[in-house]
């Protein structure tokens, strides 16, 4: 009969989809030894990068912060948060060891993507009018006394040469920035000058990646906090390193004999890379090719975007979606990673736990306006992305691993002590089957012992409370308690 007909032309087609599912989990598949290879790769090229400029994937780039905030802090501060789809200003009333942080306020705008791609000005004249907007509404309470200006920490998410604390050059764009003429420019210059232009009496004090922000408030908050890592819409680590074992470092060793490092670990790539066809794929279309190749395996921006390529492929190769292959299907980057209204398409259908995968449904609607899938489907989907969430979270918490090995070779005691790694980032923090999975792997590969010692901190908004806590650490008007 049809019925009969129809059934047995479905049930074909999921065995079909099937077997794709099965070939993805194969090719994704991150057993603990093939992580130990990778975390061998990423401390071999950590060392190299350390060693000589260009010599590495990894840039392990001198941040200039040679000591974090201690606690004692004081006075007010401002940052500048801008690094993914959307930047946030902030001010941070601080006082000192006994009170802390006495108040906070922030606002988070999104950035009109056109202007990801306009001109420095353009790009920067926004973000200052924004930041003036912010100043201007501030009550009476917030006015510093005569002849204090306004410190800002600005943190500025993507790879920069730095050339002092607050001066540094822009190496490369990553996620979706594309302002070519901006390349090599002193991005505090391009801010400092557009704050002037609004007539705002303020100034970098502190030029600070996201990450460093992160582990400057993850030590403010816990003393054994070592290193920080972001999972957001990109990725990256930073951590504290001796200052002697910084072969390309010329310059007087700094007094602590500390130096923080920003890795730029989404630079980083290595031939045991559990790679797919959809990932080279993804990688040759994507704004730069061959570049952060480990970001675009673990980071929100890309991991949608890599199961839409496969549902794709199953919609040509088994008809998952039916006879015709669904147009919205066919855009890149349909499937969202929009943290500031909290859009995870991914991980929405991911995590719906509901018998009939209702969640799945209606997001297929939404996004793809896909109507009607069986359940076997629906069920094939979560399974993709937990296939790429799987491999994504196992992978990042391999580099997390190299920087625990990186640091213990230097402590006295490396077993006894413990190490704090401050993790923020939407994907960490909102997508909680990729967290779970990146901790247990670490402590897989740690095993039971040390795994005892290091302990994974959210560190919520540590990016934009960092800046600004360095930007007092390196005050040039205020005193900090001993
Ligand atoms: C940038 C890093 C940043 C990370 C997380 C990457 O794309 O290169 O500088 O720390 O994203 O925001
Ligand atoms: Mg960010």
């Amino acid at each position: 009969t049809v019925l009969h007909q129809r059934q047995r032309r479905a049930s074909k087609r999921s065995e079909r989809a099937e077997a794709v599912l099965r070939d993805l989990l194969d090719r994704c598949a991150a057993p603990v030894e093939l992580l130990r290879q990778i975390a061998d790769a990423m401390a071999a090229d950590m060392r190299a990068g350390l060693a000589a400029e260009g010599g590495s994937d990894l840039q392990m780039l001198v941040t200039y912060v040679d000591s974090l905030p201690s606690g004692g802090e004081k006075g007010m501060f401002y940052a500048l948060d801008l690094g993914g789809t959307n930047f946030r200003v902030l001010r941070i009333q601080l006082g000192g060891r006994e009170q802390r942080i006495i108040r906070q306020e922030s606002k988070g705008i999104s950035i009109p993507q056109h202007l990801m791609s306009s001109s420095s000005h353009e790009l920067f004249n926004f973000i200052a009018a924004a930041l003036a907007k912010f100043v201007a509404s501030e009550g009476e309470d917030c006015h510093l006394p005569e002849g204090i200006q306004r410190e800002l920490g600005f943190t500025f998410s993507f790879p920069v040469k730095q050339t002092s604390l607050a001066s540094g050059t822009l190496i490369k764009w990553t996620k979706s920035f594309a302002i070519d003429e901006m390349v090599g420019k002193d991005v505090v210059a391009e801010l400092n000058m557009a704050i002037k232009l609004q007539g705002l009496d303020m100034k970098v004090t502190a030029l600070v990646n996201d990450t460093v922000g992160t582990l400057a408030a993850g030590r403010y908050l816990d003393h054994d906090t070592i290193a920080a890592v972001i999972l957001g819409t990109g990725s990256n680590a930073a951590y504290i390193e001796h200052a002697h074992a910084i072969p390309k470092w010329h310059a007087p060793l700094p007094k602590s004999g500390d130096m923080v490092i920003n890795m730029e670990w989404g630079n980083f790539k290595s031939s045991h890379f559990p790679l797919t066809q959809f990932d080279q794929e993804l990688d040759a279309e994507s704004l730069n090719p061959g570049e952060q190749i480990y970001e675009k395996l673990i980071s929100g921006m890309y991991m949608g975007e890599i199961v839409r390529r496969i549902l794709l492929k199953m919609a040509q190769e088994a008809a998952i979606f039916g006879d015709n292959i669904p147009p919205k299907l066919e855009r890149p980057y349909i499937l969202r990673f929009t943290l500031h209204t909290r859009t995870i398409d991914m991980l929405m259908m991911h995590h719906d736990t509901s018998s009939d995968l209702r969640t799945v449904a209606s997001k297929l609607k939404e996004i793809l306006g896909i109507k009607c899938t069986s359940l076997r489907t629906r069920k094939l989907i979560v399974d993709v992305c937990e296939a790429i969430a799987t491999r994504g979270a196992r992978l990042a918490a391999a580099g997390i691993y190299s920087i625990i090995q990186k640091h213990s070779q230097h402590s006295v005691i490396p077993d006894t002590k413990r190490s704090v790694i401050a993790v923020d980032g939407g994907v960490y923090k909102y997508y909680t089957f990729f967290g779970q999975c990146m901790e247990s792997t670490l402590s897989d590969m740690l095993g039971p012992e040390l795994a005892s010692c290091v302990v994974i901190k959210p560190v919520n908004d540590g990016s934009g409370v960092g800046a600004a806590l360095l930007a007092a650490s390196y005050s040039r008007f205020h005193q900090a308690d001993e």
